[in-house]
């Protein structure tokens, strides 16, 4: 049974020693109102409970806090515990102290324990997002700190439990915010109730070495003092056995036995100035044989919780290496209290203002650590703005983007859970489906077997990936027809938003090409895909705008090229060569050369860049282009006009065996024709075969089957094609 007026007692004197000039009769308020409202509490030991609001307050007060957080420890718990509210407290001891008081209640609320190493980094990262006053986090350390102090009142389950938190959560915190003090017995405490045998194993052996260790330190002490006190350097020197945790740690690590660790004493010096350090560090190394390796200076380089101090290893004359740690004693006071030491320093009041914040946001920020040893428990606490970490109604937690919804939440939880949603409870309240989540809140999803699954406006609504997702997945899988629908009518807009012509989709030649673009068999599953939100509109036009923008330029072209040559008039439709173009009028027309075509030819034409109509035969070579997609609107139909009277070009090729003669020989043929022959002429092959050119008139391809079946006939012509290479 602890005493009233004990604790009372101590938390005054802390209060006097650490906040001189604190007003009392604030606190002696404060303590009268809580000590009404816990009235009928006890603790585990029988205790009246408000000593545990003293206790956390004397630890606040050695911190070196301010009014307000001392008032917040005295207040901790009545929000929690008894009838108290937030308005009232803020009525009595100001609106501050109300929202120290409502911020360690929410975490006291909160669930911060869990078996899942995976999820500690969000435990630890909500924690922090949940304060956003720093001084609450404190006096919730101050007050697990006292609860691991009495923790041998508590059932074993519990123990092992709030053991495992304080060493997941609170002092990796303590550690982060530079409070070794803190973390330190955070840690031993710990440490007792998780593996009680190896506590007590080390504590046996430093109990049984207690004075041999005392009488080393001694030894070593005496002989800095003597040498710093020779040289006129005034300082605070002595030495201390590593605290528990660190050597069982370093036992474990090392697979080592206490007797064969390296270190386990650790000295202090502490001194006035940072020159004073530097002098006697060389004093120290002067006095005993140093271990290479081991100097840091962590006065130019200061550790990410600030932490400052040279650190050196050395051995003494019995040849026991020790660790000697050099600071001022403002570094000693950061070393001690972290954070907390900063309001020491401050100038005037406002703690816990936005700026101070700033300081331990920057102070949290992921660093790269150089030792590993001290920073095996480091906290890589990233900017948690853009998260927020909700519960479950069971406690799990969940991490969510900033802004996310119970949308999100319940996609988060099971796309089960999504689809069914009909409404949600946040913190117990029936709460909108769109309302942004909180850190910290409780939320719970209410499902129905007959939703309708998710809406649409649920896909602007959300802010994860994973529930995005998820609802596209159902759309496409459940909602064809309408996604069909839906996504036509946006595909669609977005057409006409870019001025593009819708008749591009249906244009034969054009179509297939835009759907390999896209990579889609049929234009509904394009449209489907975007009705489920797994492609958008936009994206769908973009890839294929630039072809039937280039598509619908080409016809344009074309038909101002082909326009003014109809319009002047100045080949009239029958006497261009005799040909029809269909569908255009008359235009320049030529005869391809490849197969030079005849009246009564199959044929076809080709409309080229800036020649008008090309006119091949059918059968050509060149003409088979036509059933390419991509050409398809060059190629026209055309026909004969009836005007046989005019002749037209053809040229035969005849493949012979050379002879002497041949040439005379075809020329008497073409003679006798009565044709007008326009060129003949021959070249030889190696092969001992000639290939002879005849080129002549013919009014019709009747007439030039004629002609050619004649020469033919002539001894050794093997072969005639028509046209020329
Ligand atoms: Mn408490």
């Amino acid at each position: 049974m602890e005493s009233f007026a004990a604790h009372y007692g101590s938390m005054y004197q802390a209060i006097q020693r650490y906040m001189p000039g604190t007003d009392m009769t604030m606190i002696d308020r404060a303590v009268e109102y809580a000590r009404e409202k816990h009235k009928d509490q006890k603790r585990k030991d029988g205790s009246p409970y408000i000593i545990h609001p003293l206790a956390v307050a004397e630890i606040v007060a050695e911190m070196g806090l301010d009014l307000d957080a001392v008032l917040g420890a005295i207040l901790h718990d009545c929000i929690e515990d008894t009838d108290a509210s937030h308005d009232e407290i803020a009525k009595l001891f100001g609106n501050t102290t109300a929202e120290l008081v409502e911020g360690v209640t929410k975490l006291t609320r909160a669930n911060f324990s869990s078996t899942e190493q995976a999820q500690m980094e969000n435990l630890r990262k909500m924690f922090m997002a949940m304060s956003k006053d720093i001084r609450v986090v404190l006096i919730k350390i101050a007050d697990r700190l006292h609860n691991m102090r009495t923790m041998q009142y508590q059932s074993p389950q519990k123990q092992i439990s709030k053991c495992r938190e304080t060493m997941d959560i609170y002092a990796p915190l303590a550690h982060r915010l530079g409070m070794q003090k803190m973390k330190w017995e955070l840690e031993d405490l710990s440490l007792r109730y998780l593996d009680p045998k190896g506590y007590e194993e080390i504590m046996e052996y430093l109990n049984a070495h207690k004075e041999q260790d005392e009488a080393f330190m001694a030894t070593i002490q005496d002989k800095i003092k003597e040498r710093l006190q020779g040289v006129g350097i005034s300082n605070t020197t002595y030495g201390r056995i590593k605290h528990v945790y660190s050597i069982y740690r370093k036992m474990h690590a090392q697979d080592k036995s206490i007797e064969e660790l390296y270190d386990i004493y650790a000295f202090r010096v502490i001194v006035d100035t940072i020159p004073d350090c530097y002098n006697v560090l060389g004093h120290v190394h002067d006095l005993f044989n140093l271990v290479p390796g081991r100097f840091k200076d962590y006065i130019s380089t200061p550790k990410p919780n600030m932490y400052q101090s040279l650190h050196t290893t050395v051995i003494g004359s019995q040849g026991i290496p020790f660790e000697v740690q050099i600071r001022t004693w403002q570094m000693h006071e950061t070393a001690e209290y972290g954070i907390a030491a900063h309001w020491k320093y401050k100038q005037g009041a406002g703690a816990g203002n936005e700026k101070d914040f700033e300081w331990v946001r920057r102070l949290l920020e992921s660093q790269q650590d150089t030792d590993a040893e001290d920073y095996v428990h480091s906290l890589k606490i990233d900017m948690f703005d853009d998260e927020v970490f909700v519960f479950t109604p069971k406690g799990k937690i969940v991490s969510l983007p900033a802004g996310s919804t119970p949308i999100d939440f319940a996609y988060a939880i099971h796309s089960g859970v999504g689809n069914a949603l009909v409404g949600a409870k946040v913190n117990n309240r029936i709460t909108n489906i769109d309302t942004p989540l909180t850190n910290g809140d409780i939320v719970e999803i209410i499902t129905s077997k007959s939703a309708k699954g998710p809406s649409r406006d649920w896909l602007n609504i959300c802010k994860s990936n994973q529930a995005r997702t998820k609802i596209k997945q159902w759309f496409k899988k459940e909602k064809r027809e309408e996604n069909v629908a839906h996504g036509k009518s946006s595909f669609e807009a977005e057409m006409k938003r870019l001025l593009l012509p819708l008749s591009a989709l249906s244009d034969p030649e054009l179509a297939p090409q835009l759907l390999k673009k896209l990579s889609f068999d049929n234009w509904d599953d394009m449209y489907a895909a975007i009705g489920y939100g797994g492609l958008t509109a936009a994206k769908a036009v973009g890839r294929i705008r630039d072809d039937i923008n280039k598509a619908v330029k080409a016809q344009n072209e074309e038909k101002q090229l082909l326009r003014p040559m109809a319009e002047a008039g100045k080949v009239s439709r029958h006497a261009a060569n005799g040909v029809i173009v269909e569908d255009i009028g008359s235009c320049m027309i030529k005869f391809a050369k490849c197969c030079t075509p005849v009246p009564g030819d199959d044929i076809v034409g080709f409309i080229t860049k800036g020649f008008g109509v090309s006119v091949h035969r059918t059968d050509c070579p060149n003409a088979q282009g036509r059933n390419d997609p991509r050409q398809s609107g060059r190629w026209v139909r055309v026909s004969w006009a009836n005007q046989e009277e005019q002749p037209f070009d053809t040229t035969l090729e005849l493949e012979c065996q050379t002879r002497d003669g041949l040439l005379l020989d075809l020329a008497t043929v073409m003679t006798s024709t009565r044709v007008r022959v326009k060129e003949l002429n021959g070249k030889d092959l190696p092969n001992g075969h000639s290939i002879f050119t005849v080129r002549f008139e013919v009014k019709n391809v009747q007439e030039l089957e004629a002609i050619r079946n004649r020469l033919m006939n002539v001894r050794s012509v093997l072969g005639s094609r028509r046209g020329q290479n």
